[in-house]
């Protein structure tokens, strides 16, 4: 379990605890139901669903579907499985479509109030009157419409008598404040489109702020996290809480409890932090759509992709993740996180979860020449060095090995502590060899390496103890399981793909090496593996069994990490 920061967020939630402003906290989950997750929603879900756990409260999943024509079943079903494979149980999952009745109770209340009305302005006049940040806006000429005739359009917006477009209805603020956000913000506009919750019964939508607010309040939750971009949302954000003032006006929220929903609308409270960004990827929706469309990638789960689902399938643990987020803090601080610093979480992670196993990616033969062609032997290994608990398992090992061939050198340079003619290395748990000869093909290329073992350093010898500089790793030729490795690179080769001020774009800056695949040998146990199974192989990094593509007979293993950081410099 992660060492918990003492961010801003954690301290008003106590300060509500203890001060009894709240017995418990409620917070919510709100995706748009328009593409994957990535890793900087792990971020909100983390804060969200970690502080409801950590204070006893409730985490609600709320798909914020109120625009319907980006939306999906496919990103709803991804949503709900990424968010439980992170490790986290919502109390209760909603759709803030299934408030729309609710919705628009509430703004024929704010028509009553004179605090909303129904203006024929397009898109492009509402521009036009909004203003500036140092200029003022004006006044709709429809902005005094009477209540009667506001009541009677929306009614008729809402039986759908009017063209997409054509009518919104906004809220009655101030067209000189100061914050933009409330000179008059659309609360409805029309939109003849089918809903994937609700088909065809709205041509109405509700605009976002409003949308949200009344769900948040309906929910009773009680602390409302979100980003900073919605800062000086807020003010709209209280101001439909207040003007709507749910929790005193049961009428407007009875269809609800008709439906079986329990509510008790709360007043929440709006919070923000800045977003998670990391380097050496983008997580714009909008672009991760793109590379998933146009091909670039193999889907929203290539192990390349910072998606919730594609780094589980490069190997990524959810316990990893969460010790990033939980890592990093929250503040109101933008910044970009190295992409290092994630992989070392889950490096972190890996290291006290991950058995070991011997694996080689680029194989050269090895032949011990003073051993038996029918020597058959099963070393016994431990499957975790700083764990006893993992137990061990039996590994073969005969006269054939494959060794990787960057383990030898001919021509060894200066530091090279591992094998080259007529130098010795340790067989990891077997012992010392020295290289007499080296065998080459037509072509000039090492084909096998011939080695004598020293009999007298094999385990319980009187030699066992015996130094030499270098240990390397191998696998029985005769027993090791031909396997498909795939080694992951970052998906960009620039540190911020979204900077096109150069002309360029993301997509010009995909890493042509972002992927290399290798036919390797892995020991039996590894083989074994189960999908979603990860290990160390040893010297090399951390595996995961792909989650589609392994079987026991066919191993295919990602890689998840390196041992270090080999990115930085
Ligand atoms: P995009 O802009 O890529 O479409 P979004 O913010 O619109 O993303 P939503 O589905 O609306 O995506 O986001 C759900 C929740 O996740 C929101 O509360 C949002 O603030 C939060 N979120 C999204 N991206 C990040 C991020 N990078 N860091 C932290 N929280 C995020
Ligand atoms: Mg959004
Ligand atoms: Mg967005």
């Amino acid at each position: 379990t992660p060492v918990l920061q003492q961010h801003f967020i954690r301290q008003i939630v106590r300060d509500d605890l203890a001060s009894g402003k709240h017995a418990v906290i409620h917070t919510r989950f709100p995706p748009e139901p328009n593409g994957y997750l990535h890793l900087g929603h792990a971020k909100s879900i983390c804060l969200n669903f970690g502080l409801a756990g950590e204070f006893t409260g409730t985490c609600n999943l709320r798909f914020d579907d109120t625009n319907p024509s980006k939306e999906d079943v496919e990103y709803v079903e991804a949503i709900q499985r990424d968010v439980k494979w992170l490790g986290f149980e919502w109390a209760e999952l909603r759709h803030a479509s299934d408030y729309f009745e609710v919705f628009y109770r509430s703004a024929l209340k704010l028509i009553r109030l004179g605090v909303a009305y129904v203006d024929d302005l397009s898109a492009e006049e509402v521009r036009e009157y909004r203003g500036t940040l140092t200029e003022p806006g004006r006044n709709s000429p429809y902005r005094d419409r009477s209540i009667e005739e506001n009541l009677d359009l929306f009614q008729r917006m809402r039986a759908g008598e009017f063209a997409d477009g054509s009518k919104t209805l906004r809220a009655k603020i101030d067209m000189a404040s100061g914050n933009i956000n409330l000179r008059d913000p659309a609360l409805y506009r029309v939109r003849k489109v089918r809903h994937q919750n609700t088909g065809d019964a709205w041509p109405i939508y509700p605009m976002y702020d409003f949308a949200h607010s009344l769900s948040d309040a309906l929910e009773g939750i009680t602390h409302s996290l979100c980003t900073l971009e919605f800062e000086d949302h807020r003010p709209l954000y209280d101001w439909c809480v207040d003007k709507v003032d749910l929790a005193n006006d049961p009428e407007l929220w009875e269809p609800l409890v008709e439906a079986g929903l329990p509510t008790a609308p709360s007043k929440p409270r709006q919070i923000e932090f800045s977003r998670g960004n990391l380097n050496y990827t983008v997580m714009s929706k909008r672009k991760l759509i793109t590379l998933v469309s146009e091909n670039l990638v193999d889907g929203w789960d290539d192990p390349r992709m910072p998606t919730i689902a594609g780094v589980r399938r490069r190997g990524f643990t959810a316990a990893g993740i969460r010790l990033f987020w939980e890592r990093i803090g929250v503040s109101k601080q933008n910044s970009t996180i190295d992409m290092s610093v994630l992989e070392g979480a889950v490096r972190d992670d890996l290291d006290g979860t991950a058995p070991r196993r011997l694996a080689v990616i680029d194989p050269v033969r090895l032949v011990i020449t003073n051993l038996d062609e029918a020597h058959a032997e099963s070393l016994t290994f431990p499957n975790h060095p700083k764990d006893e608990s993992f137990g061990t398992r039996s590994v073969p090992f005969s006269r054939e090995l494959w060794i990787e061939r960057e383990d030898f050198a001919e021509v060894p340079p200066k530091g090279f502590h591992r094998l080259k003619p007529d130098g010795e290395v340790r067989l990891r748990g077997v012992g010392i060899v020295r290289c007499d000869e080296v065998i080459k093909d037509a072509a000039g290329d090492i084909v096998e390496l011939r080695c004598a073992l020293d009999l007298d350093t094999r385990s319980g010898m009187p030699g066992a103890d015996r130094k030499v500089k270098g240990t390397i790793h191998w696998v029985s030729a005769r027993d090791a399981v031909p396997a498909v490795v795939r080694l992951y690179d970052r998906l960009f080769d620039v540190t911020d793909p979204d900077d096109d001020s150069d002309g360029k774009t993301y997509k010009d800056h995909l890493n042509p090496n972002s992927r290399r695949i290798v036919h390797g040998y892995v020991e039996p146990a590894a083989a074994g593996a189960d999908r979603e199974d990860r290990v160390q192989f040893e010297r090399l990094g951390y595996f995961v069994a792909d989650m589609h593509d392994h079987t026991h007979a066919s191993p295919v293993f990602n890689r998840v990490v390196t041992l270090r950081d080999s990115w930085a410099k």
